[in-house]
């Protein structure tokens, strides 16, 4: 039996496996092949971090180097530093990755030091265990490359800190920080121990609490006392299950990565978020801990296709390399030099933004709402230009804009706006797609002494469950704009940036703005936007006048680099109009063969579709329903539920949501003829 700590869930683990081998783990002829005949059975990724104690020992004593403990830690100077650095990095690490290799395991031998893999800071007991350290951090990015070209990374425990001086590292300590800087699912500690024995009993499946109960209380022998705290560490901070365990025999790997017997506490979310975080999200949620492309697995290792893409962020899906490459190579060059200097990412940001849309200047900033919250201060100062300063801007129902409190006084919803009493003055809002009702309220407010200042529109209403605006509005609002001398704000925060199957939606719509904002899709995950304007707005601007700390940060616009490399990349926008037919098209099949369903909205990457009013279920249901199928999907508006894949989805993954999509509502429908009044089983659900 081994030892089995579970964290805040059990389950089907299916990310990152971290497992760590004791120097001797595997010692005896034929192991190794055997140990790595059962990886290659396993097809899950693994990372492998190796100890080699016994032999460090083994070597001290033949060069005559005393080896000393303290609290199961080597005392370590600098003669005994040499040695273990050998010893881990050169015999163990090269017999271990021989032997896998051999056994058809692509294992990349490394230790912390390499690429600066691990980061190392003394320990807080250096006093007295000298050249020992603690991983400081992780350069995840890196492992997560090695992972994603399908190898093994085999890990000895050696690594520098920031100066480069060399420092032992425990291996339990240290596979346990790689585990929780990955988000590992299982943590494995091998030894020749088969598992943690307290008053003569073996421990076998227990929690958090009696883990932490024994540690403290109990008499733990063994060499396990290091392992449970290294396990506890981890599991403290994210990682799903940790085991401690002997691998003995070919197939044993089967048992160490087996989940948790039934009827053990299965918990998909965090219970402490409530506890933690500001109210205003629903909780619990679902916790999510890795993703790959357009698939995300949740903490009780469930995988789902996720059709949300972070509410139309992750344009490139999970952990795309390039856009990694990018983050970590300006993270190693400039982080962050605030708008007092100049850097030369958003500088050759800011140029492939004009050049890609033909505004002439760009202000770059940190999310929607912040432009929003810029593009209608420049707004206002050209209304005060013009001679307008008492005018009104026009918004339109269902419009969302952010939170800040300019962007949520353009805002349409009432929930939104109404805790927060008074907003910015001066804001109306009309009905979408209404060129009458338009022209009708912007007469009544020239009447009244308050003109035309501006308009904020988006191309495609995201919240409201992507409705479209017709051209022909859009284009009523453009003349209108122009002979009231007022400015046309596109807010593209959601629909631009390929989601439309245009790099903007106006682009597909064939209208021009006098200003755009984008974000979401413009970092792929990093938080970064920007306001397109012309020069004669430009030209309003003064020093001082608005700003930002970080917006153009180096490592938001080298992130958005490689967006925007990818996205107008040769055949790129082709692909995402090829899948959103494919999406459209499924998706008005689901509409033919569903009662429930009243049509399909939106366009490119960006879809809804519409309940009917008497639908026997709401959008929260259907969100519900969907993500016990395999897919999350969010809501949009109070009729509709948004489909926004990664603007990378393939075919199949396509067809596969809408496999779970047909699933979902074939489910709920027959829920609903069978017990009438479980018609709206989701609805406390918010999304
Ligand atoms: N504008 C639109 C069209 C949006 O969809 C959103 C967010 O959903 C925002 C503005 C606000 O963006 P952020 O949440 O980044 O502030």
């Amino acid at each position: 039996m081994v030892t089995r700590i579970t964290g805040t869930t059990s389950g089907p683990a299916t990310g990152p496996v971290v497992i760590k081998l004791g120097g001797r783990a595997l010692e005896g002829p034929g192991r190794l092949a055997d140990f790595a005949a059962d990886l290659v059975a396993h097809d899950r990724p693994f990372v492998l971090v190796h100890g080699g104690g016994a032999e460090v020992t083994d070597w001290c004593r033949k060069l005559n180097i005393p080896s000393q403990f303290h609290e199961g830690l080597r005392v370590t100077d600098e003669a005994s530093l040499e040695v273990a650095t050998a010893v881990l990095t050169g015999i163990v690490s090269s017999r271990l990755v021989a032997g896998l290799v051999a056994g058809g395991v692509p294992a990349v031998g490394l230790s912390g030091v390499d690429g600066g893999l691990l980061e190392a800071e003394p320990h807080p007991d250096a006093d007295r265990l000298g050249r020992v350290g603690r991983v400081a951090s992780v350069d995840t990015a890196w492992l997560g490359e090695i992972l994603a070209a399908g190898r093994v990374p085999v890990l000895a425990p050696v690594a520098a800190d920031a100066a480069g001086i060399l420092y032992n590292i425990n291996a339990d300590d240290a596979a346990a920080a790689v585990a929780q800087a990955l988000g590992a699912s299982l943590l494995v500690f091998l030894s020749d121990v088969p598992s943690v024995v307290v008053d003569g009993r073996t421990v076998g499946t227990i929690g958090v609490a009696e883990a932490t109960d024994i540690l403290d209380h109990k008499d733990v022998t063994g060499g396990m006392r290091p392992k449970l705290s290294a396990a506890l560490n981890a599991l403290g901070n994210g990682v799903g299950t940790a085991v401690i365990g002997a691998w003995s025999a070919r197939g044993d790997l089967e048992s160490l990565l087996a989940t948790p017997a039934a009827g053990s506490a299965v918990n998909p979310t965090s219970p402490v978020e409530a506890d933690l975080f500001a109210g205003v999200y629903p909780f619990p949620r679902l916790e999510l801990v890795h993703g790959r492309g357009c698939h995300v697995t949740a903490r009780d290792g469930r995988d789902y296709l996720d059709f949300v893409s972070g509410i139309a962020v992750n344009a490139l899906g999970h952990a795309d390399p390039g856009l990694r490459n990018a983050v970590s190579r300006q993270m190693a060059q400039l982080v962050h030099v605030s708008n007092l200097y100049g850097n030369g990412p958003a500088a050759a940001l800011a140029a492939r933004l004009v050049n890609l849309t033909g505004y002439d200047k760009v202000f770059l900033c940190n999310s929607g709402a912040e432009g929003n919250e810029a593009a209608l201060k420049f707004a206002r100062l050209h209304a005060g230009a013009k001679g307008h300063q008492d005018g009104i801007i026009v918004a339109f129902d269902g419009a969302f804009h952010g939170r800040t409190a300019f962007a949520l006084s353009a805002t349409a919803t009432p929930a939104y706006r109404e805790p927060f009493g008074r907003l910015v003055p001066g804001i109306r809002f009309a009905p979408f797609n209404d060129a009458a009702a338009f022209d009708a309220l912007v007469a009544e407010e020239a009447a009244a002494g308050r003109p035309l200042q501006a308009v904020l529109i988006e191309p495609v209403q995201g919240e409201a469950g992507a409705r479209t605006a017709d051209p022909a509005f859009l284009a009523h609002l453009r003349a209108a704009t122009r002979s009231a001398n007022a400015l046309l704000l596109f807010d593209e925060v959601q629909c631009g940036v390929g989601r439309s199957g245009s790099f903007l939606a106006a682009q597909e719509l064939g209208i021009d703005a006098d200003i755009t904002i984008l974000a979401k899709g413009l970092g792929g995950g990093i938080p970064i936007g920007a306001v397109l304007i012309r020069n004669d707005l430009a030209g309003l601007l003064s020093a001082g006048q608005h700003g930002t700390t970080f917006g153009g940060n180096p490592v938001a616009a080298a992130a958005s680099g490689h967006v925007l490399d990818v996205i107008t990349g040769p055949g790129f926008l082709t692909a995402v109009n090829e899948r959103a037919v494919q999406l459209g098209a499924g998706l008005e099949r689901l509409v033919a063969a569903h009662t429930s369903l009243k049509r399909v909205n939106g366009l490119g990457l960006l879809r809804a579709i519409e309940l009917k009013e008497d639908a026997p279920f709401d959008p929260a249901a259907l969100v519900l329903a969907a993500r016990n199928a395999g897919l999350l999907l969010c809501k949009g508006g109070s009729r509709s539920v948004r489909v926004l894949p990664p603007l990378v989805v393939a075919a199949a993954d396509i067809d596969l949501a809408l496999e779970r999509l047909d699933a979902a509502l074939t489910h709920l429908e027959s829920e609903h003829l069978s017990n009438p009044t479980l018609a709206l089983a989701g609805k406390g659900e918010r999304s």
